[in-house]
């Protein structure tokens, strides 16, 4: 199995939290598009100033200011041996992009894991999360944005293995699920 992960998935479904546990063991890079925008947001810089309205909103920062980012990203040295994306892909062109990207950086293949989990439950646990973004209002957003822009993904990958797996579980139980699939 590639070295080089994808996590798709709604929000809430534990994308980030599977995804730093994974990286720490297998010892690559997480990179969450989200926590690089919170940490732009938090910098003031350029780029935070711009992504910020969208955040607040739920809804998605426009395709062109992640591309740059996730380009720069990927050619670290640490990124070298393998990464975990967390949050990217989340449209269709940024899925298209990505193939490009990894095509030119020699970076291919991928692995491409889907996390799955009832809507009710990612309400129930966005809300306990208390992140900036997470009010009832943009919670809302945030899931009909994945259902029209970022689900679509799963289809675009039609062609290649995408790993589903099931999200509704705890932390524990989906980590080794990951551990095994991941092993093979
Ligand atoms: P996350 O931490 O992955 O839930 O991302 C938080 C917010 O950052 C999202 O609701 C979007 O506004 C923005 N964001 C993160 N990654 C992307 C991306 N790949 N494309 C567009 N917006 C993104």
């Amino acid at each position: 199995m590639s070295k080089r992960l994808i996590f798709l998935g709604p929000p809430g479904a534990g994308k980030g939290t599977q995804a730093e546990r994974l990286a720490a063991s297998a010892e690559i890079p997480h990179i969450s598009t989200g926590e690089i925008l919170r940490q732009a947001i938090t910098d003031g810089t350029a780029l935070g100033q711009q992504a910020q309205a969208f955040m607040d909103k739920g809804e998605l920062v426009p395709d062109s200011l992640l591309v740059d980012l996730v380009r720069e990203r990927l050619q670290q040295p640490d990124a070298a041996s393998g990464w975990i994306l967390d949050g990217f892909p989340r449209t269709v062109a940024q899925a298209e992009f990505l193939d490009q990207l990894l095509t030119e950086l020699q970076q291919t293949p991928i692995t491409i894991l889907n996390l799955e989990v009832p809507k009710e439950i990612l309400v129930e646990r966005l809300l306990a999360r208390k992140r900036k973004d997470d009010t009832a209002d943009t919670i809302r957003r945030r899931l009909v944005v994945y259902q029209e822009q970022t689900k679509p993904i799963v289809e675009f990958y039609s062609d290649r293995q995408v790993h589903h797996i099931n999200g509704d579980r705890t932390p524990e139980a989906v980590e080794q699920a990951l551990r095994e699939l991941i092993s093979t």
